[in-house]
């Protein structure tokens, strides 16, 4: 129990709300300090037999969704979607599923480790010592010799880091993750800049939709807030009238959401801002009135040669978007990806006002902020990351403290993130899986899993209601880790001076306390209460806190069509043949190749596993002279890489594709393989290898505006696949088709 709340005052708390009463919280694993027990003497609540129930947070992406897990005997056996929590409303994807398979991961750091840079192995220090050694880092180096580089979430964690840095005049926290460089939330936010006149993060209501038209945007796989956007699909489908909307997915390859489309258009990459405009203009033609200036100046018959796409077709979508009272339109993904993403992201935006659906159902809005925000947070673009990486190597920082990503694979190779890392005299990682970045430090201080600790994270998207969604352990920590928020807690006591002033907390539960309990006197809450210690605990129960009342904001759109819109081509970087397009893969993403059910998982489209393949067309591979599992290189101005091929009839025959995913070097047994002699090989491969350093206005990386080439290697490596001939866990390899 907490040491301020009676085990009568939990009771009374825990039978609060009928939907609830099974959610635990205050108690067993969710103690301030564990003692370790034989399961002879089981902690309260613990009974053979009979499962407890855990509300927290899904830390497997930035989304923040709410979980219940289900515990039994001390052990987290399933997650599911907490029912209560506005953003996923008792949905996961399966990544959320198979957070457990990170638990219980037997390749986790378990000990404080001090390491020689590239060594798989090192030495265990203590608690203390680590503590001592942070301490230091802060004390003994300059502020602005101190860098933090944190994943995408905004967590508490960043918080305290951000309070800290504030205090103490320390370079503020930078937040990066591989989904933010895919999803390009820059030039999303600068897009609604530039037309609102305020910068945010645009939330789409798929869900009160009548027609959706999506120019790349994968929001049925890892897109801003997967979960969030897959319930609205639900609703499109379903419909608010009982018709069933219509989606249409404009991309150069069937993505696993343009998998769900009524119509795919497969156009010429880089000719999206082109088609929007011309759409613009056909469907405000049919609408009568004078021609917006916004697209007045395309013209749709260029448009409809140089994309690919028939003026037959583009008339019949224009007039589809016109003559719907729900139109709803979408710039996401590849589509921003490319040195115009831009121009993609406003054009596509303005279709928007065709349809008069700001701030109203089926529309666009600004995203809620969380509770206790102010402003939109947006993560750093890869060319903020591309200053932070000179910054390093030009020897400004001294300590670097890494948490939450994994850099080295994250970021695309060409900005050559590890070789500046061997600028950095000290780089501090918390990293609780020994991942590529972990292995380039000089400490690994191990910060617990998930589903082991405290926490509280902004939603950033995807609720209508502003939420705050809550985070407790489900479970005690298993090995010798421990909460970061804890360490630095106790390394800024043991600094002291500006430090201590920055942090003074007893621990990371009392530092979350401090920063829920302005929230117990807003009005509009799910719940309040009197005092701290109930509005925690029923913080933990319910886990976290919202509002009831919608906090979208509503877009000013006065002067969205009044503005000349730029409907200029992309460029393309390098001489290659073939439009290339890196995908993030909707099983495994940035963080899942360590967990064997997410390997396991076919990807919906190829029904691939265990591996990376390139995506290219039959007529292509025909042409080329290719079969299904013939090894290729392909080559681009910034890099090299052998993968097999997937003949795959639903990509243009003029680009080919590869997923994100795959292609660690370290990261556990599950992320990598081994050769014939037990040498640790990588896995599939990482095709940010390929991408060079070219972005759009925006800062965000130009990630699908690479041209490449393909050589066959008379080399074959039979890919694991459900539908494949050859069967799947090796069922007739070696053998010829
Ligand atoms: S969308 Fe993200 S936060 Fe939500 S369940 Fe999936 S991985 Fe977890």
């Amino acid at each position: 129990m907490s040491d301020k709340l009676s085990r009568r005052d939990f009771l009374k708390l825990a039978g609060v709300g009928a939907a609830s009463t099974a959610v635990l919280t205050g108690c067993g694993p969710a103690s301030r300090s564990v003692k370790r027990e034989p399961y002879m003497q089981m902690p309260e609540y613990t009974y053979n037999g009979l499962s407890t129930y855990y509300a927290t947070t899904c830390r497997e992406c930035a989304a923040g969704c709410g979980l219940v897990v289900r515990t039994s005997q001390g052990r987290a056996i399933k997650t599911e979607g907490n029912a209560n929590n506005p953003l996923n409303l008792g949905k996961t994807c399966a990544r959320g599923q198979a957070t457990l398979h990170g638990l219980y991961n037997p390749d986790r750091v378990t000990d404080p480790i001090k390491r020689t840079r590239g060594n798989a192995s090192g030495d265990i220090v203590t608690w203390e010592n680590a503590t001592q050694i942070v301490a230091d880092a802060l004390k003994n180096n300059k502020p602005e010799e101190i860098a933090f580089l944190m994943g995408m979430a905004p967590d508490h964690l960043f918080d305290l880091v951000a309070d800290l840095a504030n205090s103490t005049g320390i370079n503020a926290p930078v937040r990066f993750g591989a989904l933010n460089m895919f999803e390009s939330r820059a030039t999303l936010s600068k897009a609604a800049e530039n037309l609102f006149g305020e910068a945010g993060l645009p939330f789409f209501d798929v869900g009160g939709a009548q027609v959706v038209f999506s120019f790349g945007a994968n929001f049925l796989e890892t897109w801003l807030s997967p979960v969030s956007y897959t319930r609205g699909f639900a609703g499109l489908r379903e419909g608010q009238t009982k018709k069933r909307g219509t989606f249409v997915q404009f991309e150069s390859r069937m993505s696993s959401t343009a998998g769900k489309a009524d119509e795919w258009m497969p156009l010429r990459p880089g000719t999206e801002a082109l088609v929007a405009l011309a759409i613009g203009r056909l469907a405000s033609e049919l609408r009568g009135g004078s021609m917006p200036r916004a697209f007045a100046d395309v013209d749709p018959l260029e448009a409809a040669s140089k994309s690919g796409i028939k003026l037959e077709t583009l008339e019949h979508l224009a007039e589809m978007f016109a003559n719907s009272t729900g139109a709803l339109a979408i710039p996401g993904g590849t589509a921003l990806g490319q040195s115009n993403g831009l121009a993609v992201a406003e054009a596509v935006l303005a279709l928007n006002a065709i349809a008069d659906n700001f701030g109203k159902p089926g529309g666009v809005f600004f995203s809620a902020l969380a509770p206790n925000q102010t402003e939109y947070q947006r993560s750093a673009s890869v060319k903020e990351m591309q200053e932070f990486v000179q910054q390093m190597a030009d020897g400004k920082f001294k300590v670097l403290f890494v948490h939450g990503l994994n850099p080295i694979f994250e970021l695309p190779a060409s900005l050559d993130f590890k070789n500046a890392l061997k600028n950095v005299e000290q780089v501090i990682s918390f990293a609780t899986f020994p991942d590529e970045t972990a292995l380039e430090s000089d400490y690994v201080f191990p910060d617990h899993h998930g589903l082991e600790s405290w926490g509280y994270q902004r939603v950033a998207t995807g609720s209508a209601q502003p939420v705050l969604s809550g985070a407790q352990p489900v479970v005690s920590p298993f090995y010798n880790t421990r909460a970061t928020a804890d360490v630095l807690i106790a390394a800024a006591q043991l600094a002291s001076g500006k430090f201590a002033e920055a942090l003074p907390f007893q621990d990371e539960v009392e530092f979350l306390q401090s920063k829920i309990s302005p929230l117990m006197s807003e009005a509009d809450g799910f719940f309040s209460a009197a005092d701290i210690d109930t509005f925690a605990a029923y913080f933990q129960q319910y886990g976290g806190w919202w509002k009831l009342s919608d906090g979208r904001a509503v877009p000013n759109s006065a002067d969205v069509l009044n503005r000349s819109l730029s409907s200029a081509e992309a460029e393309f970087a390098g001489e290659g043949e073939f439009f290339f397009v890196p995908f993030v893969s909707p099983t495994l993403a940035e963080a899942g190749a360590n967990k064997p059910w997410l390997q396991e998982l076919p990807d919906p489209t190829t029904t691939v596993m265990w591996n990376t393949w390139v995506e290219i067309n039959p007529v292509t591979a025909e042409e080329l002279g290719l079969k299904d599992d013939d090894v290729v290189t392909i080559t681009s101005e910034a890099g090299v890489l052998e993968v097999p091929v997937y003949r795959y009839p639903a990509i243009r025959p003029d680009t080919i594709a590869i997923p994100f995913g795959q292609g660690h070097t370290a990261y556990g047994r599950y992320a990598t393989a081994l050769d014939e002699n037990g040498k640790i090989i990588k896995r599939g491969v990482n095709p940010t290898d390929l991408l060079g350093q070219h972005f759009n206005e925006a800062g965000d990386l130009a990630f699908a505006g690479m041209k490449v080439n393909i050589k066959k290697t008379g080399k074959k490596q039979l890919l694991s696949r459900l539908e494949s001939i050859m069967g799947v866990y090796g069922v007739g390899l070696g053998e010829e088709k």
